[in-house]
């Protein structure tokens, strides 16, 4: 008889950037949860890299924020730099990214999590899952004491049997020194849970007193800063920021890195994990790219109330003495002290093709999981995912639909499907190349797209429902506008056409067609557009946007739809395809393994060609005509 037993409708393993959107999705929809980490202190922190967002996975936090997720809010409220990335290039790869106050950001979470009505948190290593006939029943604690439950979501990140490794140190903790968790992979093992060991870095952070800042390029934040959150004011958050600075490493630099390669855990075997191939640690980019003169180095402030200094692009795990000889090497840290180590850590997570698209367990109801346990990396994969896990958990619970994005929705769609379709045999990073629909999918419509969805399902209140309604209206009434507005070869234009480069006109036009020009936009046109209604700059960007890019989003649009018909050729998860005699051996042990949800999902399944697809689109329709 365990000493202590409590019941809860949700549990929730961990409380890193996963675990506290999950806790504050299933809480927020009313239903009493109860979040567990091992140590209180470390909710939502940053072990690696300063900053939220950046290409694509700054869509992430906005698609997230127009859900109903929290990173985004508590990003605007602990930001200490903002930059909009690649605004030279189109608007699909416009992507925003804040450096953070990690102690800020940490407290800002926790501070939230404190105060959201049924929600408990609690600082203990869960050590078992509890399954009964195939669905879950609940955790038990290291400690003995056991907490029932409807639905559990996993999100341990990198705390399973984690171990920091750098040259010959290899220590049984957590990340920045914090407890790993020992137990629980025997438990999920013994549940027939198939786990994987990956592994990622992390640099050296250096005391700012020691950096030569006249020998490294200073990188300010930009003028006008966008908040991530939808729902923040924009005035609210043009502040003073700080800077971050570039400078490079060099041949010395890789002189020293090969000549010590050998004491490298990462090529002397001493670290099993597998580590993510597109964010690679130093001697892995010398070793691989040796024709490569210099590799950026971005020293980032890791906050206001520290002098540490985040060394972005050389994470290592080469020993102590070869990352003084190495950082030292740089321009500007020829004096550097080094605060923290760098390092590697390794960790058990898990086979993700194990989980539904509403990331459930396959084998076990009820379990759900998000974050780096289900072999992703990065903050912002692991909230999209803690968020979609912790939402189907509570559908579930509430007796709702299961909430699935597909990649024609939302980068959250692509990512979910890459994991539970794809093998991934290295952690999971999301990028703007993965997404077909990138031209629909951009950063700046994430509302638009996901915001109806959001109030939908409970998490969007009305405030912000009826504030994205009344801009979809707008956005449409503007655009009708501008394409109905006549524009005559007049002087005014002409003149206007003529500074701007652009071909004068021969007879009237629309400002629509002007807008369609490469060398004219809509807001340059205020000039010309004398009616033009006072709106916010966010409407406009959309009607400037859905001009410009009109054939690109129509041809965009149309792939949508043949990916939808695909998509809605739904399949039993439970049928055996040895039944569809001419299809070939390796399709039939694939599609057995996988049990796609769709002929979309099965399509993309590694091993199973178009021709596999159309023997069983014709098996599909023979059994229906049979009938
Ligand atoms: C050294 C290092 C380097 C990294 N480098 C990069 C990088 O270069 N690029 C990148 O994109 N990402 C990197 N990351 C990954 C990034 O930190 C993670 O992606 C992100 O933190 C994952 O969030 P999460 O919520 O899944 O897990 P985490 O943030 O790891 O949180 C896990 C939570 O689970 C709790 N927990 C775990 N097991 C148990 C248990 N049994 N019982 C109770 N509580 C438990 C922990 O206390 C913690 O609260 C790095 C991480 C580390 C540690």
């Amino acid at each position: 008889m365990p000493y202590l037993e409590e019941s809860y409708d949700i549990v929730v393993v961990g409380a890193g950037h996963a675990g506290c959107e999950a806790a504050l999705a299933c809480a927020r929809l009313g239903l009493e949860t109860i979040v567990f980490t091992v140590s209180i202190d470390s909710i939502a922190l940053m072990p690696c890299n300063p900053n939220i967002g950046g290409s694509s996975k700054g869509h992430l936090v906005r698609e997230l924020d127009a859900l109903g997720g929290e990173m985004g809010k508590n990003i605007d409220k602990t930001f200490i730099q903002s930059k909009m990335l690649n605004e030279s290039k189109g608007p699909a790869v416009h992507s925003l990214r804040a450096q953070a106050d990690k102690q800020d950001y940490s407290r800002e979470m926790r501070r939230t999590l404190e105060n959201t009505g049924h929600l408990t948190i609690r600082q203990a290593e869960v050590s078992e899952i509890l399954v009964e006939e195939g669905r879950i029943e609940g955790v038990k604690t290291f400690s003995g004491a056991v907490y029932h439950a409807k639905a559990v979501v996993l999100a341990t990140g990198t705390y399973l049997r984690a171990r920091c490794i750098y040259g010959d140190v290899s220590n049984p903790t957590g990340p920045n020194g914090l407890q790993a968790a020992n137990h629980l992979t025997d438990s999920l093992v013994a549940n027939g849970i198939e786990m994987f060991r990956f592994k990622t870095g992390t640099p050296a952070r250096v005391d700012k007193r020691s950096i030569d800042f006249s020998k490294i390029a200073e990188q300010p934040g930009d003028e006008k800063i966008v908040p991530f959150s939808f729902s923040t004011d924009p005035q609210s958050v043009q502040k003073e920021q700080v800077s971050c600075w570039l400078t490079y490493t060099n041949a010395e630099t890789h002189r020293i890195i090969r000549e010590n390669i050998d004491r490298s855990p990462l090529f002397s075997g001493a670290i099993e994990g597998t580590g993510p191939r597109y964010c690679p640690s130093i001697e892995d980019k010398v070793v691989k790219f040796p024709d490569k003169e210099r590799h950026q180095v971005f020293i980032e402030p890791e906050g206001l109330y520290t002098n540490e200094m985040y060394l972005s692009g050389m994470s290592s795990s080469l020993p102590e003495d070869v990352q003084y000889q190495m950082y030292r090497t740089v321009p500007g840290l020829e004096q550097v002290k080094i605060v923290r180590n760098a390092y590697a850590i390794e960790y058990d997570c898990i086979n993700s093709l194990q989980l539904n698209p509403s990331l459930e367990f396959k084998k076990i109801k009820g379990l759900f999981s998000g974050g780096q346990f289900n072999g992703s990396s990065g903050y912002e994969e692991a909230a999209v995912q803690g968020f979609m896990a912790g939402v189907n958990a509570a559908m579930q619970v509430l007796g709702r639909d299961a909430f699935v994005l597909d990649r024609s929705q939302a980068y959250i769609g692509v990512l979910i499907d890459d994991l539970v379709t794809k093998e991934n045999h290295e952690p999971y990073r999301m990028m703007t190349s993965r997404a077909e629909y990138r031209l629909l999918l951009r950063q700046d419509n994430a509302d638009l797209r996901l915001r109806e969805i959001g109030y939908e399902i409970g998490l969007v209140d009305e405030k912000d429902y009826h504030y994205v309604k009344e801009k979809e209206q707008l956005i449409e009434k503007e655009i009708q506008r501008v394409e109905r507005t006549q524009v005559g070869a007049n002087p005014k234009v002409q003149q206007f056409l003529e500074t701007h480069g652009s071909t004068l006109l021969k007879t009237g036009t629309t400002l629509a067609e002007l807008i369609r020009r490469p060398e004219l936009d809509y807001f340059m046109l205020t000039e010309i557009d004398e009616n033009r209604p006072v709106i916010s700059e966010e409407v406009a960007e959309q009607v400037n946007i859905s001009i410009k890019y009109e054939g690109y989003l129509r041809r965009q649009k149309q792939q949508v739809s043949q990916f939808k018909k695909m998509e809605s050729k739904k399949l039993d998860q439970d049928f055996d395809y040895s039944k569809v005699g001419s299809l070939r051996k390796e399709a039939v042990q694939k599609l057995n393994q996988h049990k796609p949800a769709s002929i979309g999902q099965a399509s993309r399944i590694s091993g199973v060609s178009p021709a596999d697809i159309s023997v069983l689109l014709v098996y599909l329709e023979r059994i229906r005509r049979e009938q």
